[in-house]
């Protein structure tokens, strides 16, 4: 098959690629690299059976023109991160919203098989856990613009959603939690390679807020090995899924593991929210996922543990120097 990727040279977007073409497809990655980088491609790069365009998803005729020659369209285009969110928030909320309305009116035409990012930040404030995806969605005041990603991810679900009923869209939504692994950058605000670059470089790790905030951490890997299910598994159409893993760890105690593992003398910081974001920005205090939803339709769950995360994203930095 032909499969586009919108973000395709993305963190996630670039495994998934390497990860198709492995299993015999063909990719073509779009990217105008906002946050991506050419570099995450380097595997692939000359294999026949990528390409790479450098282009915007909100240039609609591009996306059609790509759409139209793909069977699949994994749509992982977008501006990403609190800390980018937060910096360019009008920007940030058109690519969130108006990318994806071209992504799904392109697909529309000959109703392709699409998969679009969606983000566990939609769940929001909500304080029933673990969150399961027919849950409500509870976020904050429109003053704090923290909640535009999770409002445009909003957004861009109902839409989706609206064409598999209305005119029978097979769409697939991906409510990624926190995904990490090798290739991330800690450019935007992403916790785990800042910790680690932090703690190889014996910089102190900047915790935020108290550090008793919790995250669950799945790994590139397994999120891919998701991905690749559900393209085979019809059931999954028109459906809505949390990906991820239901491995709690708090942040502060991530920052200790990270310490320990990179066996560094870095201390630990704990700056006030006030200190890096505008006043009255809120973070939510844990998001744990059911996971019950997606094991039972794709028979795997996310399963790599934190342990082995952050070896393999030491591992990438002492290689690469990365950030
Ligand atoms: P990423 O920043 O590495 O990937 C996003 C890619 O989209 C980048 O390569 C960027 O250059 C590209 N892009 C941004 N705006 C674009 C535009 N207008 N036109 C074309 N390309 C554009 O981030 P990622 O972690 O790989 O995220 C992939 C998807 O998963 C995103 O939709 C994100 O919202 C979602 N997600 C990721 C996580 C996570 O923990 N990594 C969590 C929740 C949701």
């Amino acid at each position: 098959m032909h499969i586009l990727i919108t973000g395709g040279a993305g963190f996630i977007g670039s495994h998934l690629a390497e990860r198709l073409i492995a299993e015999g497809h063909s990719v073509t990655a779009l990217d105008d690299l906002s946050t991506g980088r050419v570099s995450n491609l380097k595997a692939i790069a000359d294999n026949q059976a990528f390409r790479f365009v450098e282009g915007n998803i909100l240039d609609l005729p591009l996306v059609q023109e790509h759409v139209d020659q793909a069977d699949v369209i994994f749509h992982l285009a977008a501006a990403v991160g609190v800390k980018l969110i937060m910096d360019e928030p009008s920007r940030s909320i058109l690519t969130n919203v108006t990318g994806t309305e071209n992504v799904l009116k392109a697909a529309l035409k000959d109703k392709k098989l699409t998969f679009i990012a969606s983000t566990s930040e939609v769940y929001g404030k909500a304080t029933k856990f673990p969150f399961s995806e027919d849950d409500d969605l509870t976020i904050g005041a429109t003053k704090n613009l923290r909640w535009s990603y999770a409002c445009a991810k909003t957004l861009d679900e109902f839409l989706t959603l609206a064409y598999v009923r209305e005119v029978g869209l097979p769409a697939i939504v991906l409510r990624f939690f926190n995904t990490t692994g090798p290739r991330q950058t800690g450019r935007y605000g992403m916790v785990l390679p800042n910790f680690v670059q932090n703690a190889l470089e014996g910089k102190p790790l900047m915790v935020h807020g108290t550090g008793d905030q919790s995250r669950c951490f799945g790994h590139v890997f397994d999120v891919v090995e998701s991905l690749i299910r559900l393209m085979d598994t019809p059931a999954a159409q028109g459906e809505v899924f949390n990906i991820g893993t239901d491995q709690e760890v708090s942040i502060r105690k991530l920052a200790e593991t990270v310490i320990a593992m990179t066996g560094s003398k870095s201390e630990i910081q704990l700056i006030p929210y006030s200190d890096v974001y505008p006043v009255g920005f809120e973070d939510m205090n844990r998001r744990l996922p059911d996971v019950s939803k997606l094991q039972r339709t794709i028979n795997f769950r996310p399963m790599r543990t934190l342990a082995t995360i952050i070896d393999d994203i030491i591992a990438e930095k002492r290689a690469t120097g990365l950030h």
